[in-house]
């Protein structure tokens, strides 16, 4: 899609206002009832596709992205646009700088047209806990589009955006894309600089794209990766166009199939397009090979012990003094003036959900002088394991396949008031975050209910900086499309 964009572009078939301006029609028309732009930047995407159109009227070269309408989830800073991370904290708050992703995507010529909805700090998996609005699946209404990057999901799910930013803890890009029927990329723990992310937990945090096509999501990628100098936990890296190594010949390539990720509790819908899945890419000419990850079935504990304590730090400067707008609720208090750990205290218990604050006390006790050896130090040491486990699958495979998500999307209500039905939505996806493996979601097939389609997502992780075969091999598996193999 963004390559014909661009040609269209370049042989002046279309102009980049042309398109800015129809893809925001469809968020004047459509984005009222689905809930994806927390914020519409609407002159500022006119006013950056004019100065695209500028260089093209002067003949000038221009690269895939420019012109190319883009989103952007909303715990990502980008200069002079409120920036709220989905919570009530940060309500007024006014980033004075970019992101470094977004920066490059800006140097590139891409056209933002507005910042999306997420849960509040990027916790949970339905886009529910948003403190402004929840965000509605496109294909069907009455159900969540995943989360916590629900809105960059539907964002471009609905043609509201070529393509979109998301951030990925534990899952928060795959899922919403796997609910949604699009492609979720989360890179290599250290590709994408986190500068300018708002932090949510800093060891697992990754910044990704979503796109309707494989395509896409390794020209987007292409842009965005790289070492930078504010980060550093990015990794040195040749510059490469990721989009140049696709290709639909995988014979030979091995896929790996862990036996603990199709296990009994899985939705029988769900295996079965897995299982066709399986066969399809068996029909390309992959080698599919049983692999076993032993501590797999340790990863959602660990990562809600690891999680939770860094959110309970990184979320400390949330106090109404450094970062957020101070309350000082004294009409609760016998005192005329709040003190200082009042004016905390009040801040943190109006600025924050219920989510955030069950993370932050969690991750609190965790962390506490008696407990941390049981809990965190423990935590750590099973994710070692399974940091083994996948150095020791990838001896034998390239890469690994599994459902996304163990469900389609649910009905909104349908676990909100159960946090750990919610928190197992990321079962097969944390383990990816606890690695730092590069992961992509990609639709695999339909399951029927209620008379909807409802598009489920087939996963693959790959060895360490692998982007390229993981890519490869969804991008083969999309040029084949999702129907039943002959
Ligand atoms: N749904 C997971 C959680 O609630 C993942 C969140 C994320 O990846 N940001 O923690």
């Amino acid at each position: 899609m963004i390559l014909e964009l661009h040609e269209k572009l370049k042989n002046r078939e279309t102009t980049a206002r042309a398109l800015a301006e129809s893809y925001l029609s469809r968020i004047w028309e459509y984005d009222g009832e689905l809930g994806a732009y927390l914020t519409i930047l609407e002159e500022e995407s006119l006013r950056a596709a004019d100065f695209v159109d500028e260089k093209l009227a002067r003949g000038e070269e221009i690269g895939l992205l420019a012109g190319i309408p883009g989103a952007i989830k909303d715990n990502m800073c980008l200069t002079g646009t409120r920036t709220t991370a989905g919570s009530k904290m940060l309500d007024g708050y006014v980033a004075p700088y970019d992101a470094t992703a977004v920066r490059k995507l800006r140097e590139a010529g891409a056209v933002i047209l507005g910042k999306t909805n997420m849960d509040e700090f990027a916790m949970g998996s339905s886009t529910e806990s948003s403190a402004y609005r929840p965000t509605k699946n496109p294909i069907d209404t009455s159900r969540v589009p995943g989360g916590s990057s629900g809105g960059s999901a539907v964002a471009v799910a609905a043609d509201m955006a070529v393509f979109s930013l998301g951030s990925d803890t534990g899952g928060s890009i795959r899922q919403p894309a796997s609910f949604c029927g699009v492609v979720g990329l989360k890179p290599t723990y250290g590709r994408v600089s986190r500068n300018g992310l708002i932090a949510m937990a800093s060891s697992l945090d990754q910044i990704g794209t979503f796109t309707k096509t494989v395509e896409d999501s390794a020209i987007v990628f292409s842009e965005i990766y790289g070492y930078d100098p504010l980060d550093v936990t990015t990794a040195e890296s040749d510059s490469k166009r990721f989009e140049d190594f696709l290709s639909s010949d995988i014979r030979g390539l091995r896929v790996g199939i862990p036996k603990e990720y199709l296990s009994d509790d899985l939705d029988p819908r769900v295996r079965e397009v897995t299982e066709k899945a399986i066969d399809r890419f068996r029909s390309l000419g992959a080698e599919i090979i049983d692999i076993s990850l032993p501590h797999a079935k340790y990863a959602l504990p660990t990562y809600y012990i690891i999680m939770p304590s860094e959110v309970s730090s990184n979320l400390a400067r949330f106090d109404g003094i450094r970062f957020g707008v101070p309350v000082d609720d004294h009409e609760s208090r016998s005192a005329e003036f709040g003190t200082l750990l009042e004016t905390y205290l009040d801040t943190r218990a109006y600025g924050f959900g219920a989510e955030v604050k069950r993370r932050i006390m969690l991750g609190t006790y965790a962390l506490s002088a008696g407990y941390y050896d049981a809990y965190y130090k423990k935590a750590q040491a099973v994710r070692h394991l399974i940091r083994k486990d996948f150095a020791e699958a990838y001896k034998k495979v390239d890469v690994i396949f599994s459902p996304t998500a163990p469900e389609p999307a649910f009905r909104f209500g349908a676990k909100s008031d159960d946090p750990l039905k919610m928190y197992l939505s990321d079962i097969y996806t944390v383990t990816a975050n606890l690695a730092g493996v590069p992961a992509i979601s990609f639709p695999i097939g339909t399951v029927e209910e209620d008379g909807k389609a409802l598009p489920i997502g087939g996963h693959l992780m790959a060895g360490w900086f692998d982007e390229e075969t993981m890519l490869r091999a969804a991008y083969a598996f999309e040029q084949a499309g999702v129907s039943d193999p002959e």
